[in-house]
């Protein structure tokens, strides 16, 4: 396919390199010049988006994207494929597939799970909305770029599933964080904590997977002093996501929202800011409980 392909940071650049790597001809645009390797680059969203089968976005936010689909609609090609790779909020993310169908664009929402090392092996997770055709289209695509994608339903509900997925993973940690503070006072060994709640009832994939403790079960940020991983501030962004879903909709999210609350404050009043999100367990190690 011929691809333009808008956002070449961290994870739109090696998703991109995947995408040429598999023989697609891709055109780039970022608004901050990006080292190119390889990849040709146009001068605006607009010139990207012009004769190509396909547009893929890898924006920071629902802002952006709407920016960026006001530019390239006009010039895309009647029947090619918006393809939001980006996490933004669910009124943007249906908005945007709105002004497509309106073109006649096929728009697709597929966020992903499995950050930066996913991107440049090829193995992330799609989360997908948009029409059966849509998915269908674009599932060569997600083959080069990932290792499974699902589609959730209509527009704006792969953007629903990440956030409730992120809305639990950070739930998760904490409680995980927590809970390992909590056995250091009570004497319990962190190995043996780890072997218990990994094989029983309390498993997760925090606990088992990324585990936060350093040295204990599977290689993780915790082992390399809690460097990024899926950092603090990323967390904070998705939590903040799924609280305005939550409000949308009047759902009642009450661990959502104090997982926001933490974390915001981790982030912002302590010094969570560019760190792991499992570093919130050196941060429970320090705290007692009033
Ligand atoms: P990033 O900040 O590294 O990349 C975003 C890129 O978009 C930047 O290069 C920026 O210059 C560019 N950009 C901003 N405005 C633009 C515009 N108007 N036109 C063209 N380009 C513009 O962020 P990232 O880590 O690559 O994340 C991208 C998206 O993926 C975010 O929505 C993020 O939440 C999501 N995500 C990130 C991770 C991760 O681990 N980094 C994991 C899953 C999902």
């Amino acid at each position: 396919m011929k691809i333009g392909f808008i956002g070449l940071g961290n994870m739109g650049k090696p998703m991109a390199l995947n995408l040429l790597k598999d023989r697609h001809e891709v055109i780039g645009f970022d608004t901050v010049s990006a080292n190119l390797d390889g990849i040709s680059m146009a001068t605006s969203a607009a010139e990207a988006a012009i004769g190509v089968d396909c547009v893929i976005t890898m924006l920071p936010n629902g802002v952006i994207l709407q920016s960026v689909a006001d530019q390239v609609l006009n010039n895309m090609t009647k029947g090619a494929m918006l393809l939001d790779c980006s996490t933004v909020d669910v009124e943007s993310a249906r908005h945007v597939a709105k002004l497509a169908e309106a073109k006649g664009i096929i728009p697709i929402d597929a966020p992903v799970s499995g950050g930066i090392g996913g991107a440049s092996a090829g193995t992330l997770t799609f989360m997908v909305g948009g029409s059966e055709e849509g998915f269908t289209k674009a599932k060569a695509l997600f083959e080069v770029m990932g290792q499974k994608a699902v589609h959730c339903g209509p527009s704006g509900n792969g953007q629903a599933a990440k956030i409730c997925n992120n809305m639990i993973l950070g739930a998760t940690m904490i409680v995980t964080c927590e809970a390992f503070a909590m056995a250091d006072k009570l004497g319990l060994n962190r190995q043996a904590m780890f072997d218990v709640v990994s094989t029983s009832s309390g498993y997760s994939w925090t606990m088992n997977n990324y585990c936060p403790a350093p040295g204990i079960g599977p290689t993780s940020p915790s082992d390399n002093e809690y460097k990024p991983g899926f950092a603090s501030e990323l967390m904070v962004k998705d939590l903040q996501l799924s609280q305005k879903a939550a409000e949308l909709v009047d759902a009642d999210t009450p661990i959502g929202q104090m997982a926001l609350k933490l974390y915001e404050e981790f982030v912002f009043d302590e010094d969570g800011d560019g760190k792991d999100f499992s570093a919130m367990l050196p941060r429970f190690e320090k705290r007692s409980r009033y």
